[in-house]
């Protein structure tokens, strides 16, 4: 039936995304990671699957460097939404790694000081290559 392969999808998908939590992916790269663990989900189908956990916030939109950027995207377990988000990114396999170090006081207070904005949160992505790539 139908709606029993779509769920089974579902929870296939988000058990997928738990595993590569720590990835960034777009949806092609993870149509093709989903293909080699055997499942059967098209393109398509991963696609419908993104913009519906984007809607629901499980998966977060990045935005990726560089000409003709695709949108990669991270999965976020709810409570992180509200957390400012510092992380280092790997251009070559997509790595990325949260920064525990905060150094954003400072700067929060100096870009509010600039633009005269009150400001409530926001995401610093640094860009580069990852120990096993570089
Ligand atoms: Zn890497």
């Amino acid at each position: 039936m139908a709606s029993t392969r779509l769920t089974r999808q579902k929870q296939e998908f988000k058990r997928f995304l738990e595993v590569n939590r720590e990835s960034e992916m777009t949806v092609a790269e993870m149509a093709e990671k989903l293909k080699e663990n055997g499942s059967d989900m098209g393109i398509a189908t991963v696609y419908r699957a993104v913009r519906r956990l984007e809607k629901e916030g499980l998966l977060v939109k990045t935005v990726s460097s560089g000409a003709g950027s695709t949108a990669r995207y991270r999965y976020s377990s709810g409570d992180e939404n509200i957390r400012s988000i510092h992380r280092v990114f790997c251009l070559s396999c997509g790595k990325a790694m949260d920064l525990s170090y905060n150094f954003t006081d400072k700067l929060e207070k100096s870009v509010s000081e600039v633009t005269g904005y009150s400001l409530c949160d926001h995401q610093i992505m640094f860009y580069g290559l990852c120990p096993d790539c570089k």
